[in-house]
């Protein structure tokens, strides 16, 4: 009996990645480096988009809080995006498996030539059973971190992008949260979890309030952002909790997890 072998994008935010002190929350990254490498084991293919270098940074650092200026951010996702990278290869390592680091600009994906060998990369990591972990290049752009028209806001958007430069099957979209909701749970006791949306629409997009934890960035708007974008282009998209990974295992599996937002063609 065959199990379906998929390409599977997953990206990973910073409210799961760290703590409330803004530390590695390693227990949580081991058990994704634990499920991303089973889910390998499967036969699937899995690329993960990380974010929280800059909290991971100013920690070390020890920066009084998030910095909120810009040689400063940069300066602390270079130091952030060095720690994650060390504790992915090491976790990683742990079960066998190794790790590639991709930095990507929003540029790099917009120029024809640079598209075409960013995908070569990855076809050829993903073909030596690599497994390609990937972020904003931060210290370099600063699309994400300062402007208010972020590309690829808190990495979502960068994980629909890097789904479809891949031709992913499926994206999932680990949060702090259990899938999309009716309203804010933040604020709302009585929100309802939407497990599936057919159409990201106007009326859909009023659901989401403004960006999550303090630590998160993107909220669920860009979510939406990110899953209109990749269901557009075919690809099935989960939004999810990201502290129980064992949701991973589960939407491999074909149960239902989160919320499901149905690829258009
Ligand atoms: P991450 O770092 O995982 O990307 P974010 O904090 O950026 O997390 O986004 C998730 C947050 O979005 C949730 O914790 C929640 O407070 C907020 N949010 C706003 N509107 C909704 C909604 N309709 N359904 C679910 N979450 C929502």
């Amino acid at each position: 009996m065959g199990i379906k072998k998929r390409r599977i994008v997953i990206k990973v935010g910073t409210s799961t990645l760290t703590n409330e002190l803004g530390k590695s929350n390693l227990r949580t990254m081991d058990r994704l480096a634990l499920a991303v490498a089973d889910l390998q084991n499967m036969g699937n293919e899995v690329i993960l988009v990380s974010s929280g270098a800059i909290a991971v940074g100013a920690n070390k650092m020890k920066l009084p809080g998030r910095p909120t200026q810009m040689r400063l951010k940069q300066a602390a996702a270079a130091v952030g995006q060095c720690e994650n990278m060390f504790l992915y290869d090491k976790f990683f390592g742990d079960y066998g498996k190794t790790v590639a680091q991709i930095l990507l600009n929003a540029e790099d994906i917009m120029e024809e030539g640079k598209k075409e060998n960013l995908s070569n990369t990855f076809e050829a990591l993903l073909e030596n059973d690599i497994i390609p972990i990937v972020n904003e290049n931060d210290s370099v752009s600063y699309t994400e971190i300062e402007s208010e028209d972020k590309l690829f806001g808190d990495n979502d958007m960068l994980s629909a992008v890097v789904a479809v430069l891949c031709r992913a099957d499926l994206l999932i979209i680990l949060s702090d949260i259990d899938g999309f909701y009716d309203k804010d749970p933040r604020f709302y006791k009585d929100a309802q979890l939407i497990s599936r949306v057919e159409e990201i629409n106007d009326q859909v997009y009023r659901l989401a309030g403004g960006a999550g934890s303090r630590r998160g960035t993107g909220g669920m708007r860009t979510k939406l952002q990110a899953a209109e974008m990749a269901t557009s282009q075919g690809i099935n998209v989960i939004v999810t909790n990201g502290s129980s990974l064992s949701g991973l295992y589960d939407i491999v599996a074909g149960k239902k997890v989160g919320t499901l937002f149905t690829a258009k063609k």
